[in-house]
């Protein structure tokens, strides 16, 4: 979805329209197989007392429950009684396939270092054999998502698309076994950046977020933060799913207790703070920040994030120029 407004005669596109998604493929059919595993058994009943619970925030408590609990494609009626938690159980390797950039290369490298510290004891490490990796990254042209995923299951306009194997039954219910990961490699860089990101966390186990500053925002009518680095609150998201007391395949009722919303303050959906602007004279992108100010500093370097507030802007965006539907295409 792509809304419009006008300003002046121009057209200020509101939506990134950012198409990404996870497919989820199940070994086998999630439903009712994974109950009996679901479930920490110190939990509930007569056992309540043994529950080993995390303090959260209010706000990273409801993020939690919308980003890390999976409903699968076929249960949205009966969402609270299926769905579950998805997660890594061991340590993970990634690889690159493709034509990755450079700079795809180091965002890959970056997530991963990043990652790796929120998942402790987990680790999450680059590798240069993808036949034996967890996670395999494929920087390819649209035409080969299919073949690749092995399904048209996807939008057909998804500029990346995550595609985890999940097990299921008692031993491996809600474990991720491993994922194939497809970005479109005509994207511009800028925008590569940050569909690489998003990917990624959809392959550790998040789902979409509502909230406009989250890497995992999808669609909605906010204009979303053009950023490329998860935000404190996403970064909190993974912590919290890698924590020894969220297990693979924990139900929302299992995880609805463990979380408890004690902490008067935690990690928050902030507004974005940044906004991508296209000067409709030149086609030249930048990102500036985000205000009700009719003049607001920009810059035109895309290869940092950049710093708010903004020293040295390149120049001060009056509102006139067009903002175009991301990702940008080269
Ligand atoms: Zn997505």
């Amino acid at each position: 979805m792509t809304g419009s407004r006008a300003v002046g005669n121009r057209t200020v596109m509101t939506n990134l329209g950012t198409r990404s998604i996870a497919v989820v493929v199940t070994f086998v059919a999630l439903l009712g197989a994974c109950r009996s595993n679901d479930q920490p058994a110190s939990v509930g009943g007569n056992n309540r007392a043994h529950i080993s619970t995390v303090n959260v925030s209010e706000t990273e408590r409801a993020s939690f429950l919308e980003m890390a609990i999976h409903g699968g494609p076929d249960d949205a009626s009966n969402r609270s009684a299926t769905a579950a938690v998805q997660r890594w159980k061991h340590n993970v390797t990634i690889a690159l396939k493709g034509e990755p950039t450079g700079e795809d290369l180091l965002r890959v490298h970056l997530n991963t270092a990043l990652l790796s510290k929120l998942m402790a004891p987990l680790t999450v490490t680059v590798t240069d054999k993808p036949s034996t990796a967890d996670i395999v990254v494929h920087f390819v042209d649209r035409n080969r998502f299919a073949p690749l995923l092995g399904t048209h299951k996807y939008p057909p306009d998804a500029d990346g698309v995550a595609q985890p194997r999940v097990g299921d039954g008692t031993k491996h219910g809600g474990e991720i076994r491993s994922v194939t990961v497809v970005v479109d490699r005509n994207l511009g860089q800028f925008a590569r950046n940050r569909v690489t990101t998003h990917e990624l966390l959809h392959a550790i186990g998040l789902d979409h977020s509502t909230c406009a500053s989250s890497i995992m925002y999808a669609d909605g009518t906010d204009d979303p933060s053009p950023l490329w680095s998860p935000s404190l609150l996403d970064r909190r998201m993974v912590s919290l799913l890698y924590r020894s007391e969220i297990r693979p395949g924990a139900t929302l009722a299992a995880v609805d207790k463990i979380l408890v919303p004690s902490l008067p303050v935690g990690a928050q959906c902030t507004e974005p703070l940044w906004q991508l602007v296209i000067d409709n004279t030149d086609n030249k992108s930048y990102l500036c920040e985000a205000s009700s100010q009719q003049y607001r500093p920009c810059t035109g370097n895309l290869t940092l994030e950049p710093q708010y507030p903004l020293i040295d802007p390149d120049l001060w965006f009056d509102g006139t120029y067009v903002y175009y539907e991301f990702p940008l295409r080269r």
